[in-house]
């Protein structure tokens, strides 16, 4: 039976991962899945590993609170000892957080296979620490699974059809996650009584370029109090936002709500008129959920939502903000393309990873 450690550690983590442990299961692969706690409070964790049915975590690292450097270091320390007794045959790792270098850093330095799921997304913006982690990911890992024409394409242009790596297509687990859980969203949530508004858009501020520019921040709250005038604004807050926002003494006039489990998440999503977000998930799930967005940064990853109209970058600027919405709020798409493989990305993932 093939051994495979996966190495999770923020919320989007805990979702991707809910896919492939599912099909993990159906195809007799042993998982033992390292928690390195990144992501630690009940609301950004626990809920997520209860909802989704994530199997019981092997090991849990408790690193969160520090530094990039600090934290990715004590990561690595702790995934290798792991990686020593354990002995896997891979280590699956996802997305672009300090939790996915470090996992696949750990593996590598071993002669351990690493495989990166959502691998070859760039968004050509190197002072994000995600796009560091993603291309150091990229380069160390063996088995890449790609959810996009355009993140094959960034991999080809970096030259990796001369390296010893398996490039793979297969979609965006991220779909699979959003069709697999929407009915049980359905019975489950009840968030849509509770905010009680008939109306209403969904936005989500956490990405490190909003929060830690005082100027972006403020920007980015007058622009959505702004649009609250019109449509009432509903924010799921992020941790470090909320306190980012109490340091600097700003009140938002919008609806703040604690960061909601991922049930309430698609309820949200479903329920809203259009999404605001600086988020890389919540870009897709919009798509999902057959939303338009208006992203609250310079680039995305996603490049085909914006090549097909349904996502508009605005950055901070509070008057491409206006617009976009203008624009936006009165469209309406068909959302049927096919851009993310249509749920089944996870399986296919599964099928290599159990073969390779
Ligand atoms: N999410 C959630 N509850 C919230 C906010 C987000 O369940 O209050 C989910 C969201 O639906 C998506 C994931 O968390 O699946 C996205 O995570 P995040 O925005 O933190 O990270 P990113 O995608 O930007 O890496």
């Amino acid at each position: 039976m093939k051994k495979i450690i996966t190495v999770v550690g923020a919320r989007p983590q805990f979702i991707k991962a809910a896919t492939l442990s599912r099909q993990f299961q159906l195809l007799g692969i042993e998982e033992i899945i390292i928690h390195t706690g990144q992501h630690f409070d009940v609301n950004m964790s626990d809920v997520f590993f209860e909802e989704m049915e994530i199997p019981k975590l092997a090991y849990r690292l408790d690193i969160h609170g520090l530094t990039h450097g600090a934290m990715t270091g004590r990561m690595l320390e702790g995934i290798e000892s792991i990686l020593l007794k354990e002995k896997p045959d891979g280590v699956m790792v996802f997305g672009d957080t300090n939790s996915t270098l470090a996992g696949a850093l750990a593996a590598s330095k071993l002669h351990i296979p690493v495989i990166h799921v959502e691998a070859g997304l760039r968004s050509f913006n190197m002072e994000m620490p995600e796009e560091i982690n993603r291309i150091l990911t990229d380069r160390i890992s063996n088995l890449l699974f790609c959810p996009t024409n355009a993140a094959v394409n960034n991999l080809l242009r970096e030259g990796f059809e001369t390296m010893p790596v398996k490039i793979i297509k297969n979609g965006d687990v991220m779909q699979d996650a959003a069709m697999y859980y929407a009915e049980k969203a359905e019975k489950k949530s009840d968030i849509i009584k509770q905010i009680a508004l008939p109306k209403f858009v969904l936005a989500t501020i956490h990405r490190q370029e909003n929060t830690d520019s005082p100027k972006n921040l403020k920007n980015i709250i007058a622009g959505l109090n702004e649009i609250n005038l019109q449509i009432p604004v509903v924010v799921p807050i992020h941790p470090r936002t909320r306190n980012i926002l109490s340091q600097m003494n700003i009140v938002p006039e919008f609806k703040l709500i604690d960061p909601v489990g991922y049930f309430d998440m698609i309820m949200l999503l479903k329920s809203c008129e259009l999404v605001i977000t600086d988020s890389g998930g919540v870009q897709k799930e919009a798509f999902f959920f057959g939303k338009h967005c208006i992203t609250l940064r310079e680039q995305t990853e996603w490049v085909e939502l914006v090549e097909n109209g349904f996502n508009i970058l605005v950055g901070s600027d509070v008057e491409k903000l206006q617009n976009a919405f203008r624009i936006l709020n009165l469209k309406t798409s068909d959302f049927a393309i096919d851009l993310y493989g249509k749920g089944q990305a996870a399986e296919g993932a599964a099928r290599e990873i159990s073969l390779f």
